[in-house]
């Protein structure tokens, strides 16, 4: 049984290596529920080899020349441009979202490859002449040590691509524990990484779950923890690794809401907002999953149900406009939901529980769902519900929904449609969420800055891609120097704090 399919190898000093565990999870295809391999639960020495091996390989891999390291990433990112097609093909076997979706989820990875391959310009100190008289301060950012990163199921390229790309890049050691649903485009991109020249023991993995990531949080070794996922377990993660004395970032769930205006243009709003509730099947963090209707703009309902209706639910590999849920549980969590909903008197003017997808009878599907009429005491409000169902809310003015948004307490992304210059302002200013976007559905920056998530959808000061993760990858080290030429006068011992 245990042989029937591929499995997933650990990544240990260099080399691929099979687990020793006899827990075993099947990774499956969600639109089909075939089986594609199995992945290890790493047992607790194979977690003490990943990171001792990454620890070994600090000591020398700190003191590479940057342009060595920034050439790495410059042959990577070309590595993953000519491998994208068969990349995209596996991320959508396990996966379940779109190729063309995928290909989206590989290349906003590999602009943050891109943008590790320019760290000479990224890890830069600063330098104050004469701070005192022949007394000159200077920083460097030293790399931290090992490091480690537990990603989530929803995007299985772009995440891990967040994570060790710019951590290595800045001179660190890397512990990598993928989702478990879905570790095999992660695990392919890591090969090609070591292919690109990421040198034995600077790049590792594990998989598993509750168990090894406990681990990492209390392993003495590891010096920083990048968390993107729930958050549930992001704040367990963040407690439980802070107080082991590491330095944490979790990114986690959300609840974005988007502000329709009633001098919108119509048509492009409502194509946007669709596409941003119901594209990977709503399985995106930055997904919007509450759209504000303002005044008039409740009239829109119909036409919004219409753009939805005609979005086309099939199998990923087919290229439909959704595919499936990542799982069983998922499916069943979310109809659970819908049915919630509707019990508690929500209106719901699409139902997408019972949709059927050709060639398909077995696949995690859930099409399009719209309520009309939510409240925010709803639990379809007040979960994320993390699938294709869009939530309606109707109010009269923009600072009625300013007020909604503020009070929810996620702070992961907001967007506003508008035709109107003043109210995009006022709500750029006054909203209490870290990305916004104007006329823009899903605004995730691309690595020139930094992912900004805020309120209860983040933990952590600084974000994990872009300017932000130069400092968290990084010890700032301030030098305060003297150099007494040997004519100067030996002066006399002083005893204050003062610089002289
Ligand atoms: P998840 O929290 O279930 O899993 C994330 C990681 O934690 C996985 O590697 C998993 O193995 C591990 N894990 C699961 N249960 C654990 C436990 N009890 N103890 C310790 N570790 C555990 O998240 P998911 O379902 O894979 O991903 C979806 C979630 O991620 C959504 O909430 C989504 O909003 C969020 N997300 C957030 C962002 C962001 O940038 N804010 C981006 C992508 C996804």
């Amino acid at each position: 049984m245990k042989q029937a399919v591929p499995s997933v190898k650990l990544l240990i000093n260099g080399e691929f290596v099979e687990s020793h565990s006899q827990d075993w999870r099947d990774i499956i295809n969600p639109a089909t529920q075939e089986v594609l391999a199995r992945v290890p639960m790493a047992t607790a020495e194979e977690v003490q080899a990943a990171v001792s091996s990454a620890k070994t390989a600090f000591a020398s891999w700190k003191k590479t020349p940057i342009g060595t390291r920034a050439r790495i990433f410059l042959k990577y990112q070309q590595l993953i441009r000519e491998h994208m097609k068969e990349l995209a093909a596996l991320l959508t076997a396990e996966q379940g979202k779109t190729l063309a979706d995928a290909e989206g989820d590989i290349f906003r990875g590999l602009e943050v490859v891109e943008h590790a391959a320019s760290i000479g310009n990224l890890q830069l100190g600063e330098y104050a002449e004469n701070v005192a008289g022949g007394v000159d301060t200077y920083t460097v950012q030293q790399p931290l040590g090992v490091c480690a990163g537990i990603t989530p199921f929803n995007f299985p390229a772009m995440i891990p691509l967040w994570m060790f790309p710019m951590a290595i890049a800045t001179g660190n050691t890397f512990v990598l524990k993928p989702s478990e649903q879905d570790p095999m485009v992660t695990m392919r991109l890591v090969e090609l990484a070591l292919q690109a020249g990421i040198p034995a023991g600077v790049l590792n993995v594990v998989h598993g779950g509750e168990a090894v990531v406990n681990a990492m949080c209390d392993h003495p070794d590891i010096k920083a923890i990048s968390f993107v996922g729930s958050s549930r377990v992001g704040t367990h993660v963040y407690n439980r690794a802070s107080l082991a004395g590491k330095r944490v970032q979790c990114m986690m769930g959300a609840k974005n809401h988007a502000i329709v205006l009633p001098d919108a243009n119509k048509e492009q709003a409502l194509n946007q907002l669709t596409g941003a509730a119901f594209g990977a099947a709503g399985q995106r963090c930055m997904a919007l999953s509450v759209a504000v209707l303002v005044g008039e703009a409740r009239s829109w309902i119909p036409d919004l149900v219409a753009k939805a209706k005609s979005l086309r639910v099939g199998a990923g590999k087919d290229n439909p406009d959704l595919g499936p849920l990542i799982s069983c549980a998922a499916r069943e969590r979310v109809s659970s939901l819908i049915n919630q909903g509707v019990a508690e008197g929500a209106v719901l003017a699409l139902d997408g529980r019972e949709v059927q997808v050709d060639g398909y009878p077995e696949g995690n599907f859930v099409g399009p769902t719209i309520f009309s009429g939510v409240t925010t005491d709803m639990a379809i409000y007040r979960q994320e519900i993390f699938g294709p169902v869009l939530c309606l809310l109707s109010v009269d003015t923009l600072d009625e929904a300013i007020a909604i948004i503020n009070a929810n307490p996620n702070g992961n992304g907001t967007a506003i449609f508008t035709q109107s210059g003043a109210a995009a302002r006022r709500f750029q200013e006054d909203i209490d969420v870290g990305q916004v976007g104007i006329n823009v559905p899903i605004p995730v920056p691309v690595p020139l800055f930094s992912f900004t998530g805020s309120r209860g959808s983040k933990l952590g000061d600084l974000g994990p891609y872009g300017k932000q993760v130069i400092l968290f990858y990084t010890q700032t080290k301030t030098v305060t120097s003297r150099w007494f030429d040997d004519e100067a006068s030996s002066g006399k011992v002083h005893t204050t704090i003062s610089l002289r």
